[in-house]
Formats: structure tokens, sequence, C-alpha cells
């Protein structure tokens, strides 16, 4: 109790203090933990924008010290939008493995390593003729995120924002890290929740639904370039396959675990696993009938996944098309043929998909129909 009373205490001393983090990358799928992390510390979270070319061009070109794929490479222009806000520390962690609902099934969690190492490698370029952050009074803070551990969390946490947060305990780190957790814990559940509902609809009014299988921060419309949105213009709605329901009743239903060692065996890397996973779930659920693939530009990692998750759909004869190679540049006039040739073959054949998917199916279960 009284040491509750002396981070509260601590944690309205701290209410000045501003923590900006850049939107990149592994901070799409874990950003309601560190708002609830340092929410609980008593600090204010600013992010920084959507990626965008305008984003990129002003503050990131010239930063760039490797050659990477682009969604790595748009963390400089994160970087220095933020340095040109008011805040106090940069909060860029260095994220090595993640924490996925397929933890416990699959071999490991892990980032790409461009993923972990994408904070080092951006920072470089805000350090070659001159220290950026110390001329701005900014305090650069870069841990090792190794969500897959949550006991290490506290450790690498405290020790990392220590050096930026003189008062900082330990004890306060831990609760903050449960905090984190409970935050995006609530997140996940009511975006699974939201996709189950829409996935109801689509049972009541017998009408398709795609799915999109790519990397998290593809939601960002700086490195997606909102194809999603496309479709839902055509009145398709898109789910993710990151927040799909997971309700054993469902997954029953459709013949389906969380484990994917039938079809992939080195389950190490949390986003792949998780795009397996979820091209199981669409080549079983019979009003998905389409799936969109994103990947970018460079992406080594993306190159072994796409045979088998196109296998996988496609075996039940749902329809995969894929949107590789995307880059800074959104290609809006070959984006839109696409999408209007996609949305044909979608109208032709989904009722025949959803008749040939549910004839393999027992009955629907009633809390789809609810
Ligand atoms: S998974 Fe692909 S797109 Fe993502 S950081 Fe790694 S190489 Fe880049």
């Amino acid at each position: 109790m009284l040491g509750k009373l002396r981070s509260s205490q601590k944690g309205q001393a701290r209410r000045s203090i501003k923590v900006g983090i850049p939107k990149f990358l592994n901070i799409w799928g874990t950003a309601p933990f560190w708002v609830g992390f340092f929410d609980s510390l008593g600090m204010k979270v600013v992010f920084s924008s959507d990626t965008s070319e305008e984003q990129y061009r002003t503050y990131g070109k010239g930063r760039i010290t490797m050659d990477s794929c682009f969604p790595v490479k748009a963390l400089a222009g994160h970087i220095g939008e933020l340095l040109h806000k008011d805040i106090d520390i940069l909060f860029v962690p260095m994220i090595y493995s993640l924490p996925s609902f397929l933890r416990g099934h699959v071999m490991d969690t892990l980032c790409c390593t461009r993923v972990m190492m994408a904070p080092e490698n951006i920072k470089a370029g805000f350090l070659k003729e001159k220290d950026e952050f110390k001329e701005r009074g900014i305090k650069y803070v870069s841990p090792f995120v190794p969500f897959g551990e949550p006991e290490l969390l506290p450790k690498y946490l405290f020790e990392g924002l220590k050096p930026a947060v003189e008062d900082l305990t330990y004890e306060e780190v831990v609760e903050a890290v449960k905090e984190g957790f409970a935050s995006l814990e609530e997140f996940d559940k009511s975006m699974r929740e939201k996709s189950l509902e829409i996935l109801r609809w689509c049972v009541k009014n017998n009408r398709p639904a795609l799915l999109v299988l790519a990397r998290p921060y593809h939601m960002d419309p700086g490195i997606g370039h909102e194809i999603d949105a496309e479709f839902q213009l055509y009145g398709y709605p898109v789910l993710w396959y990151n927040y799909l329901p997971i309700d054993k009743w469902l997954l029953d239903w459709l013949g389906i675990s969380l484990d994917i060692s039938d079809v992939w065996t080195s389950s190490y890397s949390s986003n792949t696993n998780e795009i397996i996973w979820g091209a199981k779930f669409a080549s079983r659920f019979p009003w998905i009938t389409g799936v969109i693939r994103l990947s970018s530009y460079e992406c080594g990692m993306d190159q072994p996944t796409f045979t088998p998750a196109q296998r996988i759909v496609e075996s039940s004869g749902t329809l995969f098309f894929k949107f590789g190679e995307l880059d800074e540049t959104k290609p809006a006039g070959s984006v839109k043929i696409r999408v209007e040739t996609i949305v044909y073959y979608l109208e032709k054949y989904s009722q025949d998909i959803i008749k040939r998917k549910l004839s393999r199916l027992g009955e629907v279960p009633k809390e789809l129909t609810l």
C-alpha cells in the first residue's frame, strides 16, 4: 500500500516527463503495452505520426547508413519527426521477441533481426556529424526487449530507463510491466471480439470477407499503403490475421488448433508463425473467400513463407492475391487496377467458395449465428 502511494506521488511528479515513441515496426502490435507501462510510471507517451512519404523525405532521407527494407528505413523519419516535438526521452526499444497468442505452441516468438537492430542502425544517422539527441536535450533510451521472456522485462527496462529517470525504482518497473501486459491483453481481447462480430455479420448476411496476411506494421498507411482499405471501399469486410478470434468452440468447428507444426516446422519467427496460422484459419473459415498477402520489397523473412501460405490457402479453393515488393512510394494506379480485377474474381467465385467450404464442416455453431 505504502509502495503504491509512494509510486503514485512520484507518478504525479513525473507527469511533466514526455516520452516520444516512434510508431515503427513491432510497436505496431505492442503499443498498448507501452501506453500502460509508461502510464503506470506516471509519464506521458507521445507517438510519432503514421509513416508517410513526406515524413520520410523531410526527416529521414540522408540519415540512412545501410541498405534495408523500407519498414526499417522509415524509422529515420519517425525519429527525425520526434526530435522536432516537445519530448524529454526518445524511447526506441530493440524488440527481440514478441508476446504472441501462439506462444507455447511454437518453438519461439522471435522478431526479424532487422527489427531488433533497426534502432541501432538508424540511430547512427543522427550521430554522423554531431549528437543530435544531446544537442536538443533529449535522452535516447533503447533497451533490449524480450517480450517472449516476460520475467526478464523488468530488468532490461529498468536498466535502460534508470539513467534517464533517476528516481526510478525496480519495484515500480515490475508493477509497470504488469500494467503494460494488462493493457495489451485488454486491447487484443477487444480486437478479437470485434473480428468475431464481423465474422458473425458475414454469416448472418452470407457475405464474403477478406483476410490480410502481412506483418503487423503493414497496418501503417505508409508501409501497407492502405490496400486493405481499397477493398473495404467495395464493401468487403477486411480482417487481420493477428486479431482473429481464437475461441475454442470456433477452432474445434474449423478443425484447427493453435499448432502449426503440420505445415511449418521451424516455427521461430513470431510474425511468420502467425501468418501461417492465419493461412490455416482462412483455408477453413467458409466466409473468408480471399486472402490478401502484403510484403515489403527486400524482405528476406517473407520469401520462404510465400509458397506455403499460398498453398495452404488455395488448397481449400480460397482465393489468394499477393502484393509483394511494397516500398516507399504507393503505386496507386496499379493498386487500383489490381483491386478492381480481384474484386471481379471475388464477386464471381465467393458464393461457390462459401458453399464448398461449408460442405466440409459440421453444422454452423450457434455462437456464430448470435
Ligand atoms: S520482416 Fe521483412 S520487412 Fe520486416 S524488418 Fe524484417 S526484412 Fe524488413
